[in-house]
């Protein structure tokens, strides 16, 4: 056990204890007006280079009333994230737009351009203070880390990106954090980086809802439409128990791990049962071609390769669509705090220590596939009521305990446990903890990949 740490409450990270500050102190937004959504838009296809995209999202943005000004901003603001490239390729799409406008005989809005700065101190200083501002955290002068160990990227950072940059008043901080969480949101492998600027950007005001909707604008803007593909296969009959097998598994992983398949269906005729008809709705044309890529599909394509005789793939257009949703019964919250869990960790808080006198907290928490609790024990206990997936929960020195939907435990307290997802289902449960002297969890050492792995998932 390595170290121990005392927190108010065990469900609330970082995030959303500066998220609740923020509830308290102003009324809670829970969507991104139109403007908002066009600072994400644009933010998010100039990070991928998606010009055309970006053509319509400008083109909304002038007609909603932002100015040439204020998405200029934007643009050159994304050369921080994304480079120069992207950036100037982003520019030259404006001029084209505007172009295009005036030939059409619209008149767009200049606006204003940014005040002259005329503060006296160093850059470096002004810099620093911008991120104090957004942190809602003294910087200190970096002594571990990459700011350390290249000083010169702690000072382009400071004086160009938050001095320069962030300094100039055509968008405000707020307008800023939405386009860099549009934009971090767009691009693969900069999670760290997201997870700082979700914090800055609720520091701004940004609620953890508004997140939420830049999350599916940008993962899954509504203009695209799911694509659906029929798949007529007729099997060997000799081979056809270890075709339904290998498809089995192909299936339940693609719609558990795959967040743009929507849904696989395959069927067999009665008459016939050679015969398969599988019917795939991915979220879009991308979700496809990496479902391609995927090692179970790739797996399944290659074992299942002798046993299919002949295969049709069916191309279609939508027509009409009608479907249950089957959604999460509670928001999947704020990304949980690594001091707390392993992989990947949503937290949100349902009842706050605060509106029940300190007595207990309820929350919700959703872990990804392989995502779990750190070592910890509870003052007085803890009821989990798991609502999705399937997950496990260990006390010390005991067997694991598979859990899946509907699966209730009763933790006795100061009994050292962990909880989490299974290696390859998400896992989501509802957790009441009793509040003691204003603490209801003790936290303890991360589950390791060993102690992980020995639980014979
Ligand atoms: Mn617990």
């Amino acid at each position: 056990m390595k170290t121990s740490k005392i927190i108010t409450t065990a469900l609330v990270s970082i995030c959303f204890t500066l998220f609740l500050n923020n509830l308290n102190a102003q009324n809670m937004n829970t969507h991104l007006d139109k403007r908002q959504q066009k600072i994400a838009g644009i933010a998010a296809n100039t990070a991928v280079g998606n010009l055309d995209a970006l053509k319509t999202e400008i083109n909304d943005a002038l007609d909603a009333g932002m100015t040439v000004n204020e998405i200029k901003e934007i643009l050159v603001q994304m050369y921080a994230y994304c480079g120069f490239p992207r950036s100037l390729n982003g520019i030259s799409t404006l001029m084209a737009v505007l172009d295009e406008r005036k030939a059409k005989g619209i008149t767009d809005t200049v606006g204003r351009e940014a005040t002259p700065i005329t503060e006296t101190s160093g850059k470096y200083e002004r810099g620093k203070k911008t991120l104090e501002t957004l942190t809602r955290r003294p910087e200190s002068n970096p002594k571990t880390g990459a700011n350390a160990f290249s000083p010169e990227i702690d000072v382009f950072l400071k004086e160009h990106l938050f001095a320069d940059i962030f300094g100039r008043d055509v968008l405000s901080y707020q307008d800023r954090e939405l386009a860099t969480i549009a934009a971090l949101t767009a691009l693969d492998g900069v999670e760290p980086q997201l997870q700082a600027h979700c914090n800055m950007g609720i520091n701004t005001g940004i609620t953890e809802a508004q997140i939420k909707e830049i999350t599916a604008l940008v993962k899954y803007p509504v203009n695209k439409t799911p694509l659906v593909r029929l798949a007529k296969l007729r099997i060997d009959a000799a081979q056809l128990e270890n075709y339904v097998v290998a498809l089995r598994e192909e299936i339940e992983t693609s719609v558990r791990v795959e967040p743009g398949v929507l849904n696989l269906y395959a069927v067999s005729e009665k008459e016939n049962p050679t015969h398969f008809t599988i019917m795939e709705i991915y979220a879009g044309e991308d979700a496809y071609k990496s479902h391609l890529e995927t090692s179970h599909f790739k797996k399944y394509k290659s074992s299942t390769n002798e046993m299919v005789k002949s295969l049709e793939l069916v191309e279609t257009a939508p027509v009409v669509l009608g479907a249950k949703t089957n959604e999460s019964i509670f928001a999947k919250g704020g990304k949980g705090s690594a001091d707390w869990f392993t992989g990947t960790v949503w937290v949100q808080p349902l009842v706050n220590p605060d509106e029940m006198e300190n007595l207990y907290s309820v929350g919700s928490v959703t872990f990804e596939a392989g995502g779990r609790t750190h070592w910890h024990t509870h003052p007085t206990g803890q009821v989990l009521l798991v609502t999705e997936g399937k997950g496990w929960y260990q006390e010390r020195g005991k067997t694991a305990q598979m859990l899946t939907k509907g699966s209730v435990v009763a933790i006795p307290k100061e009994v050292e446990h962990w909880h989490g997802a299974a290696k390859d289902s998400k896992f989501v449960h509802v957790a009441i903890s009793n509040m003691a002297n204003g603490n209801n969890v003790m936290w303890m050492s991360p589950v390791t990949d060993e102690e992980y792995n020995g639980i014979n998932q």
